[in-house]
């Protein structure tokens, strides 16, 4: 296994050179909030999988939902004309959940990339149904993260992602994340910050010209890029300006939806009610690949008025509303719903938030903690004072450290990047401070 870990898989997200002398982990088992490598090692999960797996790893209902829904039926499309009972009970079940936030259809697909690349066809779609076929660039955030597809990759706000694809898709804006430790207007203050990207969208808007942008694309809180919590009035204010211009928002809750963040969506969270939301990741607690990209009255009542060729949607999946996935779903949200996990993630992190200022009271090397729930973000740095990034190798020792600690970290740049199950206790909260404080100390 460790040898062909390097020589025959083709790993995302890494470089292949490098792989030979730095193998990815190989995980064999996994229980509650710990899993168990290769080695026989058992390690506090603090990515969570990848940020999805909420309920841990031994969720029972979950995985008899699946084995239930194996033996009556595998699969069946949910392609044109026909449909299965988990599929609508799922969709009854996510319009439910997210009726605050105004949703009333879901679209399945098969995860989060799928699920973007879906709601920017659709927003596309939609001007050309409303007669207005020139609406059609994105906004979006820089440092964002949005997926792999090309559409996804497109709204990326991070360079790092779009670079090696180019040619992207044209006509795709980016304007400064909120973000209060580095930003290009160095304005610490998170409110007064909030004002200044607001002014830079609509200043974007202005110059584009509103009639050409089909939507605004952004998570609630910035995972991948590095966990960016804007302050709470700059959503709400970023629905006053797409509302002023007719613009659609696009809530990316891959992340923030199902209780991450301490609500039940990072929009609701703020009060936000988006025209389309994309969900992935916790759907199912990773338990079965599953995404949906869930559709506003606004966009449904359109869609549904329509009767012109350009109201159909020449769009879909061959997993769009896998029976098993939608079980998994049926299950996880049960679940979630049943053990109050937003409640949780909203106790449990402030436990989080209190120990992080600790560690970067008594730790240089750490230059700003972010945190919003249970996701959380420590960026390193090499100078306090200039804010220099810390680079690959001194990363690598905090995460080996802390793994050998018992806390499995995920290095993203510069960042260790926190988002542990929402089933955590007390004392697991404890134990993955620990952990991360002995990497911090190796550092
Ligand atoms: N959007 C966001 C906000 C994400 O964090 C991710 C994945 N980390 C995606 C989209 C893409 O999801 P997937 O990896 O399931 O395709």
């Amino acid at each position: 296994l460790v040898e062909n870990n390097a020589r025959r898989i083709w790993h995302p997200m890494a470089h292949p050179a490098e792989l030979h002398d730095d193998p990815p982990r190989v995980v064999m088992k996994g229980e509650g909030a710990y899993v168990t490598d290769l080695e026989g090692r058992t390690v506090l999960d603090a990515v969570g999988g990848l940020w999805n797996v909420n309920l841990g790893y031994s969720c029972d209902p979950i995985k008899k939902a699946i084995a239930d829904q194996l033996d009556a039926l595998p699969y069946y499309s949910g392609f044109r004309g026909t449909s299965t009972g988990p599929s609508i009970e799922l969709a009854w079940e996510l319009t439910e959940w997210f009726s605050h936030e105004g949703m009333v259809r879901a679209f399945f697909t098969s995860g989060g990339s799928d699920s973007v690349e879906t709601a920017l066809r659709l927003a596309r779609q939609y001007w050309k149904i409303r007669g207005q076929a020139d609406r059609t660039k994105f906004l979006a955030l820089k440092k964002g993260y949005h997926g792999t597809h090309f559409g996804g990759a497109s709204v990326n706000g991070n360079a790092n992602f779009r670079r090696n694809y180019e040619p992207l898709l044209p006509g795709v804006f980016h304007i400064p994340a909120p973000n209060a430790y580095r930003n290009p207007f160095d304005e610490p203050d998170p409110e007064r910050l909030a004002t200044l990207c607001v002014k830079a969208l609509e200043d974007e808007i202005t110059f584009q010209g509103a009639d050409t942008i089909a939507a605004f694309i952004m998570e609630p809180v910035l995972g991948a890029g590095g966990v960016i919590v804007p302050h709470e009035s700059f959503m709400p204010r970023v629905r006053e300006i797409c509302d002023r211009h007719e613009i659609l928002l696009i809530a990316d809750e891959v992340v923030t939806g199902f209780g991450r963040t301490g609500s039940w969506s990072g929009s609701r969270g703020v009060g936000v009610r988006p025209d389309m939301m994309t969900i992935a990741k916790a759907i199912t607690s990773g338990y079965f690949p599953l995404g949906a990209t869930m559709i506003g009255e606004r966009m449904a009542e359109a869609f549904e008025a329509d009767r012109t060729s350009f109201g159909a949607i020449g769009h879909g999946y061959t997993y769009s509303g896998h029976p098993v996935g939608c079980a998994a779903g049926i299950a996880a949200l049960a679940e979630t719903k049943r053990l109050r996990l937003d409640e949780n993630a909203s106790a449990r992190g402030r436990e989080l938030a209190s120990l992080l200022e600790d560690l970067k009271a008594r730790h240089d090397v750490v230059g700003d903690v972010r945190y919003k729930g249970l996701m959380a973000a420590v960026e390193l740095v090499s100078d306090r004072t200039t804010k220099k990034a810390a680079d690959k190798a001194l990363m690598k020792v905090v995460a080996d450290a802390a793994y050998d600690a018992g806390v499995m970290l995920r290095v993203s740049g510069s960042n260790i990047i926190l988002s542990p199950p929402l089933i955590l206790t007390t004392e697991q909260v404890r134990e993955l401070a620990d952990g991360l404080g002995a990497g911090l100390a190796a550092a």
